[in-house]
């Protein structure tokens, strides 16, 4: 497929690049935005990159009211022989389109949309950094912009790229973290939108989330919204069980985001051949293997940390430690494979990397 080469505004002044050891996620944005529109006369529409500035909206925009909004997130890393490398980047452009269609925004053609994402980078390319464990993270958004108080569909949309450098997750080496078993609220429910990323899931899991830092804990460990007994998800990452040689991860059961690194975290295990299992599973049947010295590892995945291993769970006043709170063997391959593959210094039979 061909795309013709887009539109350029260039910023008329360049910000300082930031040094990579003092990165804050989020914080800190690129010279350029990628934009586009969508009106149902032209549908996806005016692809351009211009400079990254503040946007004016009526206050009557649906996003601001009914919160129709998408969004993706994934890394570019640059290599040892300083290329510019994407991970499995037409999987978010496939998942995107799969939220768009949960929240009734117009789908987009995922091969032009990823080539736009490439253009921006390729003019951004020098805010990539290189020390290890940087990144540069980018943000494709979309969100509902006519101006009506109407509960319907946006008939207008706008979609946004922009790019932020950001810093090792792990600056002091990766370390398990202490997690709180939900029991009052929960994430989402069969039927909702937890299988979207859209905005609302992540702000109504805000409470939770104080509460559990406010107990000393790093993230929530969410159940399922019916019964409080199946695991789901850990904060805003997928969760895996090693238990007695078997890695268990839940299966998707609508309510799960489909990770990124959760469907690489299954290829790679089934290529190492460890048996891998998605299935319901219970936090009685975690208890219980931990019970049994059978809980040899857990942990999360997500983009932003890879794997971020589980040291202790809490269920209401009861703690559980796991692999005396240190990393296990497999969190740690599997850590080392994909960040190498990410970075170029693993081999990527997988056809992972672009
Ligand atoms: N679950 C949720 C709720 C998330 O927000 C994310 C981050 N996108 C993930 C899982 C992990 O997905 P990925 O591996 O694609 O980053």
């Amino acid at each position: 497929m061909t795309v013709k080469k887009l539109e350029w505004i260039e910023a008329p002044t360049k910000k300082e690049k930031p040094d990579p050891n003092e990165l804050i996620f989020g914080r800190m944005f690129t010279d350029h935005m990628f934009t586009m529109h969508y009106t149902e006369e032209n549908g996806w529409h005016q692809p351009q990159v211009r400079p990254y500035e503040k946007i004016s909206l009526d206050p009557a925009s649906m996003i601001f009211h009914y919160g129709q909004s998408v969004f993706e997130g994934l890394k570019a890393y640059r290599s040892a022989d300083n290329e510019i490398l994407l991970f499995r980047p037409e999987e978010n452009m496939k998942r995107m389109n799969r939220s768009n269609e949960r929240m009734s925004i117009p789908s987009f053609n995922e091969e032009e949309m990823l080539e736009y994402i490439k253009q921006l980078i390729e003019i951004e390319k020098d805010w990539v950094p290189g020390e290890p464990g940087t990144s540069l993270y980018i943000r494709p958004f979309i969100i509902g912009t006519e101006p009506n108080l109407g509960v319907h569909p946006s008939h207008s949309y706008q979609l946004f790229v922009i790019l932020s450098p950001v810093g090792s997750y792990y600056p002091e080496g990766i370390n398990p973290v202490k997690i709180k078993v939900e029991k009052e609220y929960t994430r989402a429910a069969q039927g909702g939108t937890g299988m979207a990323k859209t905005g609302g899931n992540y702000s109504a899991g805000y409470n939770a989330q104080e509460k559990a830092s406010n107990s000393g804990h790093a993230q929530v460990l969410w159940l399922d919204a019916v019964e409080k007994k199946y695991v789901e998800e850990v904060g805003s990452m997928n969760i895996f069980f090693k238990i007695n040689g078997e890695v268990i991860t839940p299966s998707l059961s609508g309510s799960i985001l489909e990770g990124v690194t959760r469907k690489s975290i299954i290829e790679l295990l089934q290529s190492w051949g460890v048996p891998v299992t998605e299935r319901k599973i219970t936090i009685d049947e975690v208890i219980e293997s931990h019970r049994e010295g059978k809980l040899e590892e857990a942990f999360g995945a997500g983009t932003a940390a890879v794997v971020s291993p589980i040291g202790a769970f809490t269920i209401d006043e009861a703690q559980y430690q796991v692999q005396d709170g240190e990393t296990g063997e497999l969190t740690k391959a599997l850590y080392d494979t994909l960040t190498g593959i990410q970075t170029g210094t693993v081999k990527d039979h997988f056809n992972w990397v672009t």
